[in-house]
């Protein structure tokens, strides 16, 4: 699905194309299987939950350091 049809971007931010609703941001993180911490961020309309995935981050912990890798972008910021 393509996630830019769905939303419109403005001087406000992101609107919801099926509402015209000023769209949010959230933060989620998850642990991953191979004990990794997964950051989404992503774009959430108020009035019908139109949720879209903008940005994921990997972080992980290797001895004294943290390694944080980008995933993938959806729509672009
Ligand atoms: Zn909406």
């Amino acid at each position: 699905m393509d996630s830019m049809s769905l939303a419109s971007r403005s001087e406000r931010g992101y609107i919801c194309k099926r509402d015209g609703s000023l769209m949010y941001l959230v933060y989620e993180s998850e642990k991953t299987v191979d004990n990794k911490l997964r950051v989404v961020i992503s774009y959430k309309c108020p009035v019908c939950g139109l949720k879209l995935e903008s940005e994921s981050l990997e972080i992980r912990r290797d001895k004294n350091f943290l390694i944080v890798s980008r995933g993938f972008s959806r729509i672009s910021i």
